[in-house]
């Protein structure tokens, strides 16, 4: 089991793990199978898509359109973050990408993503190599 520590800098940032996930699947020396890659964290996500500079704003306009901060949440009361819990629940904590030759079988324009939605925080995610 490989893991990923980072240091987020934002309220809201979203960070390409993918060359950090495609080590770990190397060190794991698995040829055919998945990689699972998980986060722990309530107020994170994983994601795959494109790592483009506007796509990246987008994704973040899209979190504030969806579950906008203070809207009225009852977790606010206690812990002031519903938003962020929401929006990764959206997202969820994990995905699965095959892998192949050792390799991430990702598109050409897709990229591992971790979702920060209450930084800036030191985050794990956990990258767990399952052979078939
Ligand atoms: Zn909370």
């Amino acid at each position: 089991m490989g893991s990923i520590t980072l240091e987020t800098g934002a309220g809201t940032e979203f960070i390409d793990i993918t060359d950090r996930v495609e080590e770990a699947v190397r060190e794991a020396g698995v040829q055919e199978g998945l990689a699972h890659i998980f986060t722990r964290h309530t107020t994170a996500a994983v994601f795959v898509n494109e790592n483009e500079a506007g796509l990246l704003e987008d994704y973040g306009e899209l979190m504030e359109r969806l579950v906008p901060r203070g809207a009225g949440y009852k977790h606010d009361r206690i812990d002031d973050n519903a938003h962020a819990h929401l929006r990764a629940v959206l997202l969820g904590p994990g995905k699965l990408v095959p892998v192949s030759g050792s390799r991430l079988q990702l598109g050409r324009w897709q990229r591992v993503f971790f979702a920060e939605f209450d930084g800036p925080r030191r985050r794990e995610c956990m990258v767990q190599v399952i052979s078939l």
